[in-house]
């Protein structure tokens, strides 16, 4: 069985036909999501944990505000996900990071959003999802000085190299894969999610964005998960079966969910 770690379900383009979405993950092998609740405004992101608590046995929500959209995280959005995140269907806060590659919201709102965030993670005692781009060291840095450690979480999407995924591991972060991993030029990638410890290995989609190869440019669907868990085990030199299982397994672990 298969893990899709990362999501976004309440996305207009999945949500529009979610049970058909859900029905094509099942056929694939899909057996949990986390979908990311994670939005400008409490009410979008409290759409995501409405899908969660639709459907119990098998999806799981986050609560957070993304980088893009730091500079609207005042104090009252700030409380609205610290409560929604102490929901039992919430198993993560986040994604929270930097971005600064688009720069949606400035460098410091974002900084400001990220340490306030992995506050909330960790008086809440749960694990954070974590999106950086164009800013490995001070992702880092944050996570260091903000004593991230004591709750944990994930790298989504990977995209630095493996000395990063190793940087990042020290301080209790695993690295989730998605379907960059099938890009023939993500080299760096490849070879950080050959060389990373078989108990800190995700896969996820990011749907409905960055579609692995062979539906690259499509809309992304977790059912989309094996063809980037394929790619992975091909890498590992494993046969699939034995990579689904072992990323199922560090899932639930990670997100401290029990089957
Ligand atoms: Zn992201
Ligand atoms: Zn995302």
């Amino acid at each position: 069985m298969l893990f899709d770690t990362h999501c976004h379900l309440d996305d207009p383009r999945l949500a529009e036909d979610l049970a058909a979405v859900l029905d094509r993950a099942t056929e694939a092998g899909v057996g949990r999501m986390i979908t990311i609740g994670c939005a400008n405004d409490v009410a979008s992101v409290m759409s995501a944990v409405d899908i969660a608590r639709r459907h119990p046995d098998r999806i799981s929500a986050t609560v957070g505000v993304h980088p893009h959209d730091a500079k609207h995280l005042d104090d009252e959005f700030g409380d609205a996900i610290h409560d929604a995140g102490a929901d039992p269907s919430v198993v993560a806060i986040g994604e929270t990071g930097l971005d600064f590659h688009y720069d949606h919201s400035p460098h410091a709102a974002q900084e400001e959003a990220f340490r306030k965030q992995i506050a909330i993670a960790r008086q809440l005692g749960k694990p954070l999802v974590i999106h950086t781009r164009s800013a490995p060291k001070e992702t880092l840095q944050i996570l260091r000085e903000e004593r991230a450690k004591d709750v944990g979480g994930i790298i989504h999407c990977f995209s630095e190299d493996a000395r990063f995924a190793a940087s990042a591991l020290d301080l209790g972060f695993v690295s989730s894969f998605s379907g960059i991993v099938t890009f023939k030029k993500a080299v760096a990638v490849q070879e950080a999610a050959r060389k990373q410890p078989s108990d800190a290995l995700l896969v996820e989609t990011d749907a409905p964005y960055l579609a692995p190869i062979p539906k690259r440019g499509k809309r992304n669907e977790p059912a989309y998960v094996a063809y980037t868990a394929a790619r992975v085990a091909e890498l590992r030199g494993l046969d699939a079966e034995a990579l689904a299982q072992t990323t199922y397994e560090n899932a639930l672990r990670v997100f401290g969910i029990r089957a």
